[in-house]
């Protein structure tokens, strides 16, 4: 029933790494067509209006029961930033999950870049709005430097890894970092 194969990558990382509660509040960065948002929704039970699903993407997302889009939004924009602070219930997050992609130019190098770049500004958007002890997981194409991302991700949070879900295709450079325990003291760069 899912409305994409994505859905099987959330399911497996979340089986093994225990990264979402029932009553989180989660922002689904990337959220289009909805398929991580559905596993959110199974999961976290917003429906007995505890937990929170929040999706927010450039393009346009078909409505889900249970969860509160933002679609044509730039997760790279501050006005989205706001908008997601104010539909969150207190302000803040329990969990961020970004599945964003850009439009592959074919370049890998430039690809895995404004990759990197993106998810960097994501984990800076998180100083402000995931709650101290919450976790963090991005996709990026694995590259030159994917560093710079695991080095930010270390000194925001207790612990970091590397993910390759087996439903991720092999031959893709497509990896998950999974940062777990925010820091309380964020201290912006
Ligand atoms: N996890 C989704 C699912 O399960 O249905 C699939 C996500 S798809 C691989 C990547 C998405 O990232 C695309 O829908 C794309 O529009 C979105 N995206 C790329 N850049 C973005 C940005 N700057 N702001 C918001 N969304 C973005």
């Amino acid at each position: 029933h899912y409305r994409c194969r994505s859905a099987f990558k959330l399911l497996e990382i979340d089986k093994e790494h225990k990264i979402l509660h029932p009553g989180n509040r989660v922002v689904d960065c990337g959220a289009a067509p909805g398929a991580w948002s559905q596993v959110l929704v199974d999961k976290l039970d917003p429906a007995e209006s505890v937990g929170f699903v929040l999706g927010v993407d450039l393009l346009r997302i078909a409505p889900l029961e249970g969860a509160v889009f933002l679609s044509k939004c730039d997760l790279t924009d501050p006005a989205t930033h706001r908008k997601i602070i104010d539909l969150l219930p207190s302000g803040q997050a329990d969990v961020i999950l970004s599945d964003m992609a850009p439009n592959a130019s074919g370049i890998k190098e430039l690809d895995h870049q404004r990759l990197v770049g993106m998810c960097l500004s994501l984990v800076d958007f998180s100083g402000t709005v995931l709650r101290p002890g919450g976790n963090f997981l991005c996709k990026i194409w694995d590259g030159g430097e994917s560093s710079l991302i695991r080095d930010r991700l270390q000194q925001r949070f207790q612990i970091v890894k590397t993910v390759k879900p087996k439903a991720s295709r092999t031959e893709s450079a497509e990896i998950y970092l999974l940062a777990k325990s925010h820091k309380s003291n964020n201290a912006p760069n």
